[in-house]
């Protein structure tokens, strides 16, 4: 029986994809460097950002290509304002904060939507802010953020925007989106396996960024020179990673592009909310703002339940779900995406049916 990985990553990838992790190659083999230059013009390409942006791949999850890309792009004296509305957002400045960049917070909680027109105020109150960041989807409640208006906004005053798009890229809308950097990884929209981060970042921009890191592994900028002086990857490069996403692209291709995935994910998300609620369960958050990637739900307030308890049982059907990340109210998350389909959110609907029964029937015979 194949594990459903509802979790934020990482996830449930295709046959295909890990089949293509199966062999070895050197990493100045022509194929492998040309395998590599084909992933990073495909990912620079997904939402055609291919002529003013440079995909830069780095090794590492999610998180190291989230540090890279704001040690990178941000000079040393800049002075970042963070909107947040979860753990990622929070997670972006502290990490600023750790290269001595200055950084001034818009934290709203963590289930409700940023507000285009609360950081279109902080910037007007403050000329001193030079480049704004924000989470696309915040993947810690879930919550989809209005990002073209957000990104309309930066631009209007005349700042820099870096997006972490790492749960929205190569299942959400992204096209024609004024930003200087995204940030995303291998292992979550684009369905490959973990191990690979990449930033797309606007090469005028980039160009100017020599000597912004203080890291040596974690500078974006002197990887791009790597790339573009020979095509390789200055430190070991993970090959297999590098090949799982090559097919992981085609296999979205195949699936007809970002708008098709999405699609999917939609209704993964409809038959998961449908099916939890017809359990009795209660998602966190208003249906407007909840993105397709992963559901929040309310842990059940009645003794039978403990979330290790159910999780570990629901374990034995091969059905692996996540803790709530949010202080705001005891919760589970189930998410909707990677290589699963509405049959596989029904059966795992059945799953967690079977898992609230046994848990209720146990409870009441100890009782
Ligand atoms: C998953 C995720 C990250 C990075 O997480 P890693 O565990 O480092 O891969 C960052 N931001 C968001 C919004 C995410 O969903």
């Amino acid at each position: 029986m194949r594990t459903l990985l509802l979790t934020p990553g990482p996830l449930t990838t295709a046959d295909e994809v890990r089949a293509a992790m199966n062999r070895d190659w050197g990493s100045r083999d022509e194929q492998f460097v040309a395998m590599s230059e084909r992933v990073r013009a495909r990912l620079a390409g997904l939402y055609g950002y291919a002529h003013t942006h440079v995909a830069v791949p780095v090794q590492g999850s999610g998180t190291f290509g989230v540090e890279a890309a704001l040690q990178t792009t941000l000079p040393r004296d800049a002075h970042l304002l963070v909107a947040i509305n979860g753990a990622y957002g929070r997670r972006i400045a502290t990490i600023a904060e750790r290269y001595g960049r200055r950084v001034t917070r818009l934290d709203i909680g963590d289930e409700a939507a940023l507000e285009p027109a609360a950081i279109a105020a902080m910037l007007a109150a403050d000329a001193s802010i030079t480049d704004v960041a924000v989470v696309h989807v915040e993947t810690t409640c879930g919550v989809l953020n209005p990002l073209a208006e957000i990104a309309a906004t930066v631009q209007r005053a005349g700042k820099r925007l870096l997006v972490d798009a790492m749960s929205a890229f190569g299942s959400m809308p992204l096209a024609d989106i004024p930003f200087t950097t995204l940030v995303a990884s291998s292992n979550k929209g684009l369905e490959s396996a973990p191990g690979l981060a990449f930033a797309l970042v606007e090469r005028g921009h980039l160009e100017a960024c020599d000597g912004n890191a203080t890291s040596l592994a974690l500078d974006l900028f002197a990887q791009w020179r790597g790339f573009e002086r020979d095509g390789q990857w200055r430190f070991t490069p993970p090959v297999q990673v590098v090949a799982a996403l090559d097919k992981a692209l085609d296999l979205l291709d195949r699936e007809g592009g970002p708008a098709a995935r999405q699609k999917r994910y939609e209704n993964n998300c409809a038959v998961l909310i449908a099916g939890l609620q017809r359990l009795g369960y209660v998602p966190l958050l208003d249906a407007a703002i909840q993105a397709p990637i992963i559901v929040t739900v309310r842990a059940p307030s009645e003794s039978w339940y403990g979330f290790e308890r159910f999780y570990d049982t629901l374990g034995e059907e091969g059905v692996r779900i996540y803790p709530g990340k949010t202080t705001a109210a005891p919760s589970f998350r189930v998410g909707c995406i990677g290589a699963l389909d509405a049959g596989d959110m029904q059966r795992a609907i059945e799953a967690i049916a079977r898992t609230t029964e046994r848990l209720r029937q146990r409870h009441a015979a100890l009782a």
